[in-house]
């Protein structure tokens, strides 16, 4: 019996989504425990190519079971959305293969809306979200003002609490935000259009997770996002509204008695970092460019271009210690292939002059800079290299100088999207 949480080390989009795609083959059940459609994970298989944004991705194995657990927060709308686009490329789900959490809570037509206002009145102030609600959600969700799953089978109590919100939700939108209000059809035509859609695929995981655990299943957690964008330990505010880290799985999948046995920290060979908020190793000009050529660095879910820089190893360190990270998927080592020497992060320089090797409070990254260092580039294609003896030295040492400054083993590396182009190395 194994219980593996598959998390991000850093900013997000890491590579989470392939990894999980690989290392489902020996997991009954795969469980998303947090964030929402607001992040997408790209899977590329027998099926296609697919940005996978709240589905788990162990929803492409025959066998496996996917479960949204009661951390997410739970788009009808989008998740039909998915879960249709992936039939029309074959993909089968039924409620034998993906199950939601009767206790997951729903993000309600106005979450997006709210987002939205909300970045348009901070202006240049504004948090850089993806405007798919998930703030307003998790914020509305601590204040008990949104609804459970659950609740879809309960028609009566549904329709008097959904008013209740309403008539609360209507205030703010048209005396804070000055914006339209919501009506109660426009929530009918929203529960008939998605959530009917949804609702046989609710019931109790719990109990499915707690008769998986009691038949010794191996259970995947697939985390969205990375540490540094933990609500409470990342780079706040330019954080998720939910907790990343791995410590979070058992609550947020349902499972609360888990004890997770194996962390797979996902980090990639260089850095990228979406949206606002202070990314200390970050590139600009023509290096910049020529990175995020390389890796075809834009957002899965909003064709964002992403800021790039060399790998932070004051970042990893600290992801991959608020992890817990037993091993480390180091991804992309492909993309540096074109440059003569890698740089590597490896302290900041604080305002005070001091260096840093520990990453500090999020004010101090403001004036924080980066000491870089370059390590020897291999300058040759290893997108077919399958074993870590098919590494050319330079590569092979790049890797190792990464395992040593951030002391956790790096058993896989993966140098191409497929799902094959990996090197497994324990
Ligand atoms: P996630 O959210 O952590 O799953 O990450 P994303 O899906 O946003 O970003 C990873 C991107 O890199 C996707 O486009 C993957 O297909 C791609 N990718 C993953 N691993 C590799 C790799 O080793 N090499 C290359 N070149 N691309 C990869």
């Amino acid at each position: 019996m194994k219980n593996c949480a598959i998390v991000g080390i850093n900013w997000g989009d890491e590579g989470k989504g392939r990894m999980v795609d690989l290392l489902t083959e020996n997991y009954d059940v795969v469980v998303r425990y947090q964030g929402g459609g607001n992040a997408g994970h790209t899977v590329i298989n027998e099926y296609g190519k697919f940005a996978l944004h709240l589905l788990p991705s162990g929803i492409f194995r025959k066998g496996v079971v996917n479960i949204l657990g009661n951390g997410v927060a739970l788009d009808p709308e989008n998740l039909w959305e998915e879960i249709q686009q992936l039939a029309q490329k074959g993909v089968f789900i039924n409620p034998d293969n993906l199950k939601i959490s009767d206790r997951a809570s729903l993000l309600l037509p106005w979450h997006r809306d709210m987002d939205e206002l909300e970045e348009q009145r901070l202006a240049d102030k504004k948090y850089g979200s993806t405007k798919q609600g998930i703030a307003p959600f998790y914020s509305d969700k601590y204040q008990k003002k949104t609804i459970l799953a659950g609740e879809l089978f309960y028609p009566d109590e549904l329709y008097a609490h959904l008013s209740d919100l309403l008539e609360w939700k209507n205030l703010i939108l048209t005396k804070v935000y000055n914006a339209k209000p919501y009506t109660m059809d426009m929530l009918e035509c929203w529960l008939n259009v998605y959530c009917s859609k949804i609702k046989p695929f609710i019931c109790d995981t719990g109990a499915f997770l707690k008769d998986a655990q009691q038949s010794k299943k191996n259970i995947l957690f697939e985390a969205q996002l990375g540490a540094l964008r933990d609500i409470d330990y990342g780079i706040h505010p330019y954080t998720t509204s939910s907790n990343t880290l791995a410590a979070y799985a058992p609550i947020g999948a349902g499972l609360p008695s888990a004890q997770i046995t194996d962390v797979v920290g996902v980090v990639k060979a260089y850095s990228t970092c979406v949206g606002e908020g202070p990314f200390v190793c970050e590139m600009f000009g023509k290096d910049a460019e020529e990175l995020r050529e390389a890796g075809a660095e834009y957002g899965a879910k909003t064709g964002r271009p992403r800021r790039v820089g060399p790998i932070d190893l004051v970042a990893t360190r600290y992801g991959t210690e608020l992890q817990s990270a037993t091993e480390i998927a180091l991804t992309k080592l492909d993309v540096l292939s074109y440059m003569e020497k890698i740089p590597v992060c490896t302290h900041y320089q604080l305002a005070d002059g001091t260096a840093a090797d520990c990453f500090p409070f999020p004010y101090a990254l403001r004036e924080a800079k980066p000491v870089i260092s370059y390590l020897e580039g291999w300058h040759c294609d290893i997108s077919d290299a399958r074993k870590w003896e098919e590494l050319p030295k330079a590569a092979q040492d790049y890797v190792l100088f990464i395992e040593q400054a951030i002391g956790c083993p790096i058993t896989y590396i993966s140098v191409g999207p497929e799902r094959d182009s990996i090197i497994i190395r324990k």
